[in-house]
């Protein structure tokens, strides 16, 4: 795990040191859990938005977008229960003053048995080799089934506490599992007390009466109180789609991680419309569909795990969450839930205003039933960061920092370098640039020596490296370096265009979902 952490901080700093992600208003010491994205995190950050957003509205012909306010009439916020039950339970220390999730101490304590029952069978895969039979072994050593039996009564206990909301219940249990606060390392806990998640402001001046709105928690509730427009406006029969991407803001207390957990953040999220009793069919088709947009990255399909939820919100007959293999374990990315017809009812209800769908074939109205797929911009960053660094280990003892970018996402697509900066080829490269620019993300530099030029562009992943030297000037021919295998190709300038755009473009990993 140590160097799991080490790892992080490198990926971290890394972000910073190339124009990925800055601390927000560093200058001022920075705000906590809100991040700014350089100019190539803006760049990576806009490719997955946008692998996203077509693979959602050019894929299918049923799915459409729309960009809602970030503002909403607040009793919107009061028809989706976020203003009664968006809470977290907190605890804080007294010794140390540090609040914490008391769910989240309680899942650590939880995740910690996990790690012992991993590391016994670790050691008995060394110890029998080959002969080794884990599945009997998971079932039948003493002490794995002693530690399975705990972490089982553990995660029982603590999800009834859930179920139930009860927060002496949750402190109990901190206290009888012993858990004690990280930094001070002492058990002298508070009470658990539940603390909403959404930020209000206030709209209109004081004197005419200001009215108390909030920055929205989800983007979701946009696209509910807007689906009959677009199913009106855009004559769409069930089953159909809703896709929007967009700012939303929680007070998160644990903020760790970088911009795992931030105070703002993007989604992206789909709302699809479906008959009544036909969501169950559709949880299971998203639920493909949206592992199948993350594999098609190539990141390693190791990487990903669906994590089925045993606690349901109260609105929900189904969830889960895809997970992936950050540094810091296997994390939510994104969550697909089968919302029943609880926030289009409850709207129906608060609004006082008939939004049901007539429904042509059946010729009856009804409230449509919701699938719902929801990601977050920034982990999915974070995954795409994570997973493409690498520290390699070159021949001659020397080393490079490369991100493995799937090509596609990659800020810049190629840079062309002149090899020295005279003798007409700074012209000649320019001229280059001069064409790819209009279909890719092209850079152009020449200061330094050519090998710090192929690290600067290795740092940030760029796919491709041009470089012009003399011969170029003699028969239009460049050598083509490619970012992960270094390999150096001899091509003619006219044949650029068509392998670069092999490569990177998104239409070749859009194609792999059809
Ligand atoms: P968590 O359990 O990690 O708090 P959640 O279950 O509350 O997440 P959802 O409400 O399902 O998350 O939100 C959908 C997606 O939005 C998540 O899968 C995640 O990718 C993203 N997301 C949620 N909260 C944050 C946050 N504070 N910072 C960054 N991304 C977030």
């Amino acid at each position: 795990m140590a160097q799991q952490d080490e790892v992080f901080k490198k990926i971290v700093s890394h972000a910073k040191e190339y124009g990925f992600v800055f601390q927000s208003s560093e200058i001022y010491d920075g705000l906590s859990a809100v991040y700014d994205y350089g100019q190539n995190g803006v760049e990576l950050k806009n490719n997955i938005k946008r692998y996203w957003w077509d693979a959602m509205t050019l894929l299918h012909d049923n799915i459409v977008g729309i960009d809602s306010a970030i503002f909403m009439h607040p009793t919107i916020w009061k028809a989706s229960g976020h203003v009664d039950a968006f809470n977290d339970p907190l605890i804080d220390n007294k010794d140390s003053k540090k609040r914490y999730r008391a769910d989240v101490l309680i899942e650590e304590a939880i995740a910690k048995i996990e790690e012992k029952i991993e590391k016994e069978v670790a050691k008995a895969k060394k110890r029998f080799g080959e002969s080794f039979d884990e599945a009997l072994f998971r079932e039948t050593n003493p002490r794995v089934c002693e530690h399975k039996a705990k972490r089982d009564a553990l995660h029982q206990r603590f999800s009834d506490a859930m179920n139930a909301n009860d927060l002496n219940e949750l402190r109990q249990i901190i206290i009888d599992e012993e858990i004690v606060c990280p930094i001070s390392g002492t058990r002298n806990w508070t009470e658990v007390r539940q603390f909403n998640l959404m930020f209000s402001t206030e709209m209109g001046s004081t004197a005419d009466g200001a009215m108390k709105v909030y920055l929205r928690p989800e983007t979701a509730q946009g696209i509910f109180v807007n689906y009959l427009n677009v199913q009106k406006t855009g004559r769409m029969r069930l089953p159909f789609g809703i896709a929007q991407i967009g700012k939303a803001f929680r007070n998160e207390i644990v903020a760790r991680q970088f911009i795992f957990r931030m105070r703002e953040f993007e989604q992206m999220e789909m709302q699809f419309f479906v008959r009544p009793g036909e969501e169950l069919k559709w949880f299971q088709t998203w639920k493909e569909w949206r592992l199948k947009w993350h594999k098609a990255l190539g990141l390693g399909d190791e990487k990903y795990r669906y994590h089925d939820h045993e606690k349901l919100a109260h609105y929900a007959n189904a969830a889960t969450d895809i997970e992936f293999q950050m540094p810091f374990g296997f994390k939510e990315v994104e969550g697909i839930h089968s919302r029943t017809n609880f926030d289009l009812s409850q709207h129906e209800k608060y609004s006082g205003k008939n939004i049901k769908y007539f429904d042509p074939e059946l010729k009856e109205n009804y409230v449509p039933y919701v699938i719902e797929t929801s990601i977050g911009v920034d982990r999915m960053f974070l995954s795409v960061l994570c997973s493409s660094y690498e520290e390699q280990q070159l021949e001659g003892g020397d080393t490079r920092v490369v991100l493995h970018l799937p090509a596609a996402l990659a800020p810049v697509k190629c840079a062309v370098l002149p090899l020295v900066k005279k003798d007409g080829l700074p012209d000649k490269a320019r001229e280059i640039v001069n064409d790819l620019k209009f279909d890719f993300a092209t850079h152009y530099d020449e200061k330094d020596s050519i090998g710090k030029r192929y690290r600067r562009q290795d740092a940030i992943g760029t796919p491709y490296c041009i470089t012009v030297d003399h011969q170029t000037l003699e028969d239009n021919t460049v050598t083509l370096r490619h970012r992960d295998t270094m390999e150096q190709t001899r091509v003619s300038v006219d044949d650029l265009h068509k392998l670069i755009h092999d490569s990177v473009s998104l239409n070749s990993l859009l194609r792999k979902l059809a």
